[in-house]
């Protein structure tokens, strides 16, 4: 395996190199393939001019990255932040690429982004910043183009604004430019729960290799916000044990299992989650040592490092997250033989449901949440079969696999299409 520079184990798209190059080297990807696999495809970067409430003009900045679309049109989200940049945008893009091929929907993959701090901004100055960036891309997205959804810092109000931009420079409303929208717009049942359900689906599966009972098992949970609330939420009504919750100001502990409702409703009341009656609060780094059966990151990149992953105890890490592990961890996870279900499958189960959402948006027809969720099921739990299978076949570790089962489907497609010169 590749290692990589120290200084590089933070930036997600080196780390995202490695891991390609991981697995490129294994399927012995010819050099050509190699290149034209590992470089995006489009990159926009424009300028946002908006009028704030104050009367002064600011400028910002935006992205969209199109990693892909050799598979069918980019997808991936857009997040507003102050520490939005190229490299990020890059990597997560073609993190798209490769969740898309895991799972095996007809998408390629993009991510998009501004950058700006949405605590210091009004909604009318988040609609204008919206409104302005969606202008500025409007070319290169569209339903066959590339749809964008929401991620870190924006919902379903911001798709909501960009369907309506883009609807009405077409002149005609144009519901399948974006998933992730209001119910009432042209969104799926499900959709907010999905990321969330989809990994609770596969570290059911995964229990299932250690013959762990759902009932018997443990698990501790880092982010308490869409997909790691909901996973909480789901898994707690299946009767897994979530012990542990970690959100940014620490952690809340109980042997025998929080009261995931009761967690929500406290920091509903408190804004915290600490201070919670029948836990006990502990630090994020005694939190993140707990022994468990499962760890879930669901907050954030680059959580479990070179510095801490000889200290987890758990036997699985479910990577709700984007990028929770950096590159020399996964060494360390690899060596101490923790089962990895990697991101691009882990956390998946959001972005089917979005093209669950699109299909539907296109044939005019609304599914019920049952069959929304049956197709979920079913996609998630091949996939993790597929990596396993390949993770089997090839002696890899599962991120290994995943990203040789993805790489492997999109240079397919590419060989298929030809080069266009
Ligand atoms: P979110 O903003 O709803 O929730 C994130 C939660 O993590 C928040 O409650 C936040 O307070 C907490 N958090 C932030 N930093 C933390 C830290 N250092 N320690 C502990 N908690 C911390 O975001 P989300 O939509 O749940 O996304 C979480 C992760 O999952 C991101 O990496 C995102 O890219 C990824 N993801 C999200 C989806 C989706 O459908 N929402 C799909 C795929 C991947």
């Amino acid at each position: 395996m590749l290692a990589p520079h120290a200084a590089d184990e933070f930036n997600p798209w080196k780390n995202a190199a490695i891991r390609f190059e991981n697995a490129a080297a294994k399927l012995n990807l010819d050099d050509g393939m190699r290149k034209i696999l590992k470089t995006p495809s489009k990159e926009l970067t424009v300028a946002i001019p908006i009028i704030l409430d104050d009367g002064r003009v600011e400028v910002f900045t935006g992205y969209r990255v199109q990693h892909s679309i050799a598979r069918g049109p980019a997808k991936g989200g857009i997040r507003y932040a102050p520490d939005v940049s190229l490299d990020e945008m890059r990597a997560l893009a073609s993190w798209m690429t490769w969740k898309c091929a895991v799972v095996n929907l007809p998408y390629g993959g993009a991510k998009g982004g501004v950058i700006c701090d949405p605590a210091i901004l009004s909604q009318i100055e988040l609609e204008r910043i919206t409104r302005r960036y969606t202008a500025e891309i409007l070319d290169i997205i569209g339903p066959e183009k590339d749809i964008p959804a929401p991620d870190m810092n924006t919902n379903e109000q911001t798709m909501a604004w960009i369907m309506d931009t883009y609807s009405m420079h077409k002149r005609e409303t144009t519901t399948g430019v974006v998933t992730g929208k209001p119910l009432n717009l042209g969104g799926s049942l499900g959709r907010p729960e999905a990321t969330g359900r989809g990994c609770l689906f596969v570290t059911r599966e995964a229990l299932k290799k250690f013959e762990i009972p759902p009932s018997r098992a443990t698990v501790v949970i880092q982010g308490f916000g869409n997909v790691g609330g909901m996973a909480a939420r789901l898994m707690a009504k299946q009767g897994i044990k979530v012990v542990c919750i970690i959100e940014t100001d620490g952690a809340v502990y109980n042997a025998n299992g929080l009261d995931i409702e009761a967690l929500m409703k406290h920091r509903r009341e408190t804004g915290s989650i600490l201070d919670f009656s029948e836990s006990q609060n502990l630090s994020s780094d005694e939190a993140l040592r707990l022994q468990c059966d499962v760890l879930l990151p669901a907050a954030k990149e680059n959580v479990i490092t070179s510095e801490n992953a000889a200290s987890l105890n758990c036997k699985i890490v479910c990577e709700g997250a984007n990028g929770p592990t950096t590159a020399p961890a996964d060494h360390i996870l690899a060596e101490r033989g923790i089962f990895v279900v990697p991101d691009i499958l882990a956390n998946a189960g959001g972005v089917t449901v979005s093209y669950f959402e699109w299909v539907q948006d296109r044939q005019g027809y609304f599914w019920n949440e049952k069959l929304v969720n049956e197709r979920l099921e079913e996609i998630m739990v091949n996939s993790f079969y597929d990596v396993l299978k390949y993770a089997c076949e090839h002696n890899v570790e599962n991120r290994t696999a995943a990203y040789m089962l993805a790489l492997d489907r999109v240079a397919f497609a590419i060989k298929l299409r030809g080069l266009y010169a």
